[in-house]
């Protein structure tokens, strides 16, 4: 596998607007949730290409004076997820490159799982490599490939690739946006209030910049931009519907409607289920914030019982350097976390978090609310236990760190030292988003892979 993939990234692309890259900048300030560790834009005027691209949040890498560089009436922008370890400015996207029809940028969320083929297949044949991202094999493929248009060449080089994309291709003068078959990552279509088109990881994207929804990228759909033309769909390859159901449980925001439907309902109704499934008499529902709140709202209405916010989160945590002591690590977690000590004092508690990964913030957060004197702790997960990792484009760590895969749910209970602990069954689960046939991908709960 390569070593930096293009994991829990977001995507946009406006076209056919003045201030392309300013409405590409809003909609990525949007979807920041998606990635933190760095953030790029390119726009094209329609003679030549422009990119800024940087580590950092989206407003630390652009202001006012680089965006009005980036004229246009086209843009495309990503934000990069940070994978520990490697922030080299190298795996910043937008990837641009110059070849033989002109200038090209393209933006990828999600994980191919041929890369390393496809990446040897190409060294071998003499090309050379700049980052170790798997975006980079799509701009060889579409600079090699035979065919004349740039159209060909780039339904060329999506049936050289396999696994999970949600790509977005800007040229000097077009824009292309394609889903994998599987439609693992979601990719939507808006309408700009002047006429001009957005897609976007996320609805919420739309939201902010007052576009209206049209659509999602269908899976297998490769859509193409052109002035004064609608968006012409070419379907690639039959739609396999095989969503990523961890978007429902974590990763997308709650205000973004993604495959159809609303994330905040979905949550919410996975907290109605965990409510009838796993009830448990206690004085208040408490959500980890921010993941767990929708689905805390869901058990308390189901359940009856108070909804509390007995957890304050500070936003304003960046890197912290202190570590050595074990007092200083337990206030580094109080940082961003820390227990409402009035109202939790004394009270059984229902703690709701969408999942648990390695179990460290389960472990701490259980702690951290004893310490501040709740009577029991009964933690509730909205989703099944984490036992397997995704190759498709969420950052899991591999099965030694899973918690899930090598503990039993008692096991884990008595490790993050809770009163008790139940999570979300599968049926539950699918149930809550309303799955009515295998259309969504659950292995990273199952181990049933797909590619
Ligand atoms: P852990 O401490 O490793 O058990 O992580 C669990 C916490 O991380 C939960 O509060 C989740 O909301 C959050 N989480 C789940 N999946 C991810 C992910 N892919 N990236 C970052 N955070 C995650």
């Amino acid at each position: 596998m390569l070593e930096n993939m293009n994991e829990k990234c977001a995507v946009v692309g406006i076209f056919g607007h003045e201030e392309a890259s300013k409405l590409a900048y809003f909609s990525l300030h949007s979807l920041q949730h998606r990635g933190q560790e760095a953030a790029g834009i390119s726009a094209s005027d329609g003679k030549k290409l422009r990119t800024i691209k940087d580590r950092g949040l989206v407003t630390q890498v652009f202001d006012q004076n680089k965006l009005s560089t980036l004229s246009g009436r086209s843009a495309v922008g990503h934000t990069r997820y940070s994978t520990a370890g490697d922030d080299s400015i190298l795996d910043a996207q937008p990837v641009f490159a110059r070849y033989d029809l002109g200038e090209m940028a393209i933006v990828h969320n999600g994980n191919l799982t041929n890369a390393k083929e496809v990446r040897d297949a190409l060294i071998k044949k003499g090309a050379i490599f700049q980052t170790f991202m798997d975006t980079e094999n799509l701009i060889h493929l579409i600079a090699k490939s035979e065919k004349e248009k740039l159209l060909d060449r780039i339904i060329d080089a999506v049936q050289r690739i396999e696994g999970a994309f949600s790509l977005v291709f800007l040229s000097r003068t077009k824009m292309f946006a394609m889903r994998d078959r599987f439609g693992f990552r979601p990719l939507s279509l808006g309408r700009l209030q002047n006429g001009g088109y957005v897609v976007a990881s996320e609805t919420c994207a739309f939201d902010l910049i007052g576009a209206e929804f049209i659509r999602d990228v269908e899976p297998g759909e490769l859509l193409v931009f052109e002035e004064e033309k609608a968006p012409q769909s070419i379907k690639i390859y039959e739609p396999q519907p095989k969503r990523c159901i961890f978007e429902y449980v974590y990763f997308a925001r709650p205000d973004s409607n993604i495959f159809g439907q609303s994330v905040y309902e979905t949550r919410k109704n996975m907290g109605a289920e965990l409510a009838r499934s796993k009830p448990v008499e206690a004085d208040m529902v408490i959500p980890v914030p921010d993941g767990g709140v929708p689905a805390a709202i869901g058990y308390a209405q189901e359940s009856g019982i108070p909804y509390e916010m007995g957890i304050m989160r500070n936003h304003y945590v960046g890197r912290t350097f202190i570590e050595p002591t074990q007092e200083m690590r337990d206030l580094k977690v109080k940082m961003k976390l820390s227990p409402m000590v009035d109202i939790i004092k004394g009270k059984r508690l229902i703690v709701v978090d969408d999942s648990i990964v390695r179990g460290t913030t389960s472990r701490r957060i259980v702690r951290m609310l004893k310490e501040a004197g709740a009577a029991e702790v009964h933690m509730r997960i909205s989703s099944p236990p984490t036992t397997d990792p995704c190759f498709y484009g969420v950052d899991t760590p591999n099965k030694e760190k899973l918690i899930a895969a090598n503990m039993s749910v008692d096991e884990i209970c008595e490790y993050i030292e809770a009163d008790s602990l139940a999570y979300l069954s599968e049926e539950a689960l699918l149930r809550s988003v309303n799955a009515v046939d295998e259309s969504y991908c659950t292995a990273c709960f199952t181990g049933k892979y797909i590619v």
